[in-house]
């Protein structure tokens, strides 16, 4: 259907693009030294329904340097419910650069023209989205719960609660395409495996990407500290009013105990007393354990959105009108400097090795 928004009146260095000619729902998939992620196959359950709905094909986009590294992998997407995967082969792709893989993709896409392109927003994802956005001309919404087709147009209805997450908002790019989106881990499970699905894989070697702007010097790694948050099944995390590392030492003995992990809100991000790889919220994680347990947390709207998942809240707080009461299982009131050693003893006797 022709659209009637006149888009060089509202921005002249954006016209609208034919969105008819863009067919197909591409999924990022994320395959590190960790192998293929597990929220690049959650992204296929959103995609597979979107792309049935609207009568069309599921794509699966892996990038890598080496075609026998990524075969693998996009099979295994195949048989969690893609029609078919790309392969963007290049030397450099060995190392992830978020400039690099962006513009290999949005390269890709503006040959290929997928109407939908759908990313996870892990870290990685969060930072390839908005560059390929942004390099196609488009538009981009992030950190979607829900996805649908807009039945007059045909245009995806990308639905996400806004900050404080008691509306939904229903956002749409009627005008240009891909229509670029992602989702948090864990908000779609993967499509159930079918070992007997197959579908073709297209191999595309991509040319060399300049890069002005950045050149990469060395690779150094960060060891990663335990369970990813994502996973972890015990978590205690700490607010401003635990306010020193002697306090988060404290958390760590507990979540040791536990079988667990410590996590932290953004202010204690931003104090340096976790890092931000275990921010639970809006612009962290979401975690979905079987116990959490925040510590002088006062349970802003946006952190509370990253633990809707958890089976049981505790809060620990001096301030018994603090808001992370209203959205606790247990409230415990009082200092945490007095509550918590006292938690370390119990669970110390009823756990003698861990709670697991
Ligand atoms: C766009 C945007 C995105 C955001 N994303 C996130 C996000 O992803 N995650 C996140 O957490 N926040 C996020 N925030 C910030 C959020 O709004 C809050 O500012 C933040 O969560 C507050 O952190 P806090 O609870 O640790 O600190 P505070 O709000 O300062 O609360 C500290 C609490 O500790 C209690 N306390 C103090 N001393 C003690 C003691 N001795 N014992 C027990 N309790 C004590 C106090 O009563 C208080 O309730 C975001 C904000 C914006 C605008």
């Amino acid at each position: 259907m022709e659209k009637e928004i006149n888009c060089s009146k509202i921005c002249p260095e954006w016209p609208c693009t034919r969105t008819q000619e863009y067919r197909g729902v591409w999924v990022v998939g994320e395959a590190f030294e960790e192998g293929l992620s597990e929220p690049s196959l959650q992204m296929l359950s959103p995609a597979r329904s979107i792309a049935d709905k609207l009568g069309t094909w599921v794509e699966a986009v892996l990038l890598g340097s080496s075609e026998d590294k990524l075969r693998p992998y996009a099979e295994e997407m195949i048989k969690h419910g893609a029609d078919r995967a790309r392969l963007l082969v290049g030397r450099q792709l060995e190392t992830y650069l978020p400039v690099t893989y962006a513009r290999v993709i949005a390269r890709s896409a503006a040959t290929h023209k997928p109407e939908i392109i759908f990313f996870a927003a892990t870290m990685r994802g969060r930072e390839i989205a908005p560059y390929v956005a942004n390099t196609l001309r488009t538009g981009i919404t992030a950190d979607c719960t829900q996805f649908d087709v807009d039945e007059e147009t045909g245009d995806l209805l990308m639905i996400r609660p806004p900050f404080a997450a008691i509306l939904l908002a229903y956002i749409k790019t009627p005008s240009r395409r891909p229509q670029i989106s992602t989702a948090r881990p864990n908000v779609f499970p993967p499509p159930p495996r079918d070992e007997a699905r197959k579908g073709e894989i297209i191999v595309e070697h991509v040319g060399a990407e300049d890069n002005p702007h950045m050149r990469l010097l060395r690779v150094e790694k960060v060891g990663r500290s335990g369970v990813p948050l994502e996973k972890a099944e015990y978590i205690v995390a700490g607010g401003r009013g635990v306010g020193t590392p002697e306090g988060f030492s404290m958390l760590e003995e507990l979540a040791e105990i536990l079988g667990g992990v410590v996590a932290g809100s953004r202010k204690a991000v931003d104090m340096g007393l976790v890092s931000y790889e275990r921010q639970v919220g809006q612009t962290g994680k979401s975690v979905r354990a079987k116990l959490y347990i925040a510590v002088g947390i006062s349970g802003a709207a946006q952190h509370v959105i990253g633990i809707r998942e958890c089976r049981i809240v505790v809060a620990v707080n001096k301030d018994p009108d603090a808001p992370i009461f209203r959205h606790a299982d247990y409230g415990i009131v009082g200092r945490w400097e007095d509550i918590i050693p006292l938690l370390i003893e119990r669970f110390r006797e009823r756990c003698s090795s861990s709670c697991t």
